[in-house]
């Protein structure tokens, strides 16, 4: 039965359930209805019965002493009226033997000594009646045929219609859990299909109720594309990771060949080769914490604000230190707020400024300007370096982009930083673009939401 029941579907479950409660309920009803019209119209019966005894006995009562048993043979109209024509009644003599009968649907019923009997077929009265010097019994007979009939009539009709409500309650519960389960079908395929093919092609469930299936619809959609996004960060940072160390790794490899082979019986081919490797090796370690920084920066939490003016200057009090040529110029409203949490904020503009700096050559001149355009806050950082050509441009937001000329070369880089601060901005509802004039200089600009506050 246990293991029935687990195999049932959960549609099948539901209307089973709901058919035997609506069943259970609709036969207590039935019960309860036909206990009281049974004994409601049995006790009719039983007072029509009454009332023509009692019409009988009132009819002999008033003629009395007046009236002898051969008046009532010869003229048995009145008595005729009162009994129903589906009644019998008799006067049965001290011996029991009819001497007035009216309607023959029934026999004399034997015993005469009770007043009141009920069997399965009648219900039977008798009273000790006088008339004139006549002693005798007063019968009638009140057939209850018609009432059975009528009562298995309503039984068979409650059988019938208890079954059409079962089947009915069956039918429209299937129906009811199979709408309501369509959405939980649609997501289990779906689930399947996950498993089966992973992400691709991900088809979401639609359904637009607010009821507890969309609240879990819901969930289990945002759940997803966390999933789905986790899943493609991992993808890709397994995938640049393997590519982009690659070369790295190679050239440390082959320096430490050429140090195992001659370089260490010749210090110029061992100096040079440790120092590369250590130069790559270092590549490698900050490419490992870029690539960790983009994967982790993609999923930043949302919400804050943050002060353009604040951050700048923590930046450039920063970035002096490092780079004492660098002077930096600020053209910023002090009160101006973005809708960007300060974390993202200082991270963007610092890669800004770090590269304009980096990228400036011995005399940085840095320019960083706000700019109020109703909503939105434009933060430009403009430096005075070599620019960047038009065939470069459109590329320097991809992950690894490094341009390869001869100044670009000595600087360190992993080509990480500007894909890491468009994903932020865009992450922040904002847009960076750049513009560049080769040997005027570079102006990178981000635009954000300003705080409403
Ligand atoms: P990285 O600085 O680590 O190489 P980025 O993604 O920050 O990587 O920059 C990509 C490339 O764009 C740099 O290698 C550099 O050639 C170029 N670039 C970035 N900022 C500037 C700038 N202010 N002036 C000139 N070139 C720049």
């Amino acid at each position: 039965m246990q293991a029935w029941i687990n195999r049932m579907s959960l549609k099948q479950k539901w209307a089973a359930v709901s058919a035997f409660v609506i069943f259970i309920s609709y036969a207590l009803m039935c019960t309860v209805v036909f206990i009281s019209l049974n004994s409601w119209l049995s006790y009719q019966e039983e007072r029509e019965a009454k009332r023509t005894v009692d019409d009988l006995v009132a009819l002999i009562d008033e003629q009395g002493a007046r009236l002898t048993i051969q008046d009532i043979q010869e003229n048995s109209g009145l008595m005729n009226a009162i009994v129903d024509r589906s009644q019998t009644a008799y006067i049965l003599n001290i011996d029991g033997d009819a001497v007035v009968q009216i309607n023959n649907e029934a026999p004399i019923y034997e015993d005469t000594q009770r007043t009141f009997i009920e069997t399965n077929e009648a219900v039977i009265f008798n009273r000790p009646i006088q008339i004139g010097p006549f002693l005798g019994i007063l019968q009638v007979l009140h057939p209850l045929h018609a009432f059975q009939q009528l009562m298995q009539y309503i039984l068979i009709a409650m059988v019938i219609a208890g079954f059409a409500a079962l089947l009915l309650s069956a039918l429209i519960g299937y129906q009811l859990a199979q709408y309501l389960m369509k959405p939980i079908t649609a997501l289990s395929a779906e689930m399947m299909d996950i498993k089966e093919n992973g992400f691709i092609g991900r088809a979401n469930v639609v359904y637009t109720a607010d009821d507890e299936i969309g609240k879990l619809l819901h969930v289990y959609d945002a759940m997803m594309k966390q999933l789905e996004t986790s899943f493609e960060q991992q993808q890709r940072f397994v995938s640049d990771a393997s590519h982009e160390l690659r070369t790295p790794l190679q050239a440390v490899e082959g320096h430490l060949a050429l140090i195992q082979r001659w370089g260490k019986h010749d210090e110029a081919v061992l100096d040079e080769s440790i120092a590369t490797s250590l130069m790559e090796t270092r590549r490698m370690k900050k490419m490992v914490e870029e690539l960790l920084a983009l994967a982790r920066r993609e999923q930043v939490d949302e919400g804050g604000v943050a002060n353009v003016y604040e951050t700048v200057t923590q930046i450039t009090q920063n970035l002096t230190a490092l780079y004492p040529n660098a002077q930096f110029h600020m053209d910023c409203d002090p009160q101006v707020e973005v809708a960007v949490p300060e974390n993202a904020l200082h991270h963007i503009l610092k890669n800004m400024l770090e590269n304009a700096v980096k990228y400036s050559g011995q005399e940085p001149h840095i320019h960083v300007r706000t700019k109020i355009e109703e909503n939105r806050c434009k933060i430009e950082v403009e430096d005075n370096g070599p620019g960047i050509s038009d065939a470069h441009l459109p590329h320097i937001f991809e992950r690894f982009y490094r341009i390869d000329d001869a100044r670009s070369r000595d600087i360190e880089g992993t080509g990480l930083g500007l894909a890491i601060v468009k994903t932020m901005v865009e992450k922040h509802n904002g847009v960076i673009f750049v513009k560049s004039i080769l040997g005027v200089g570079t102006v990178f600009i981000v635009e954000f939401d300003k705080n409403k506050a």
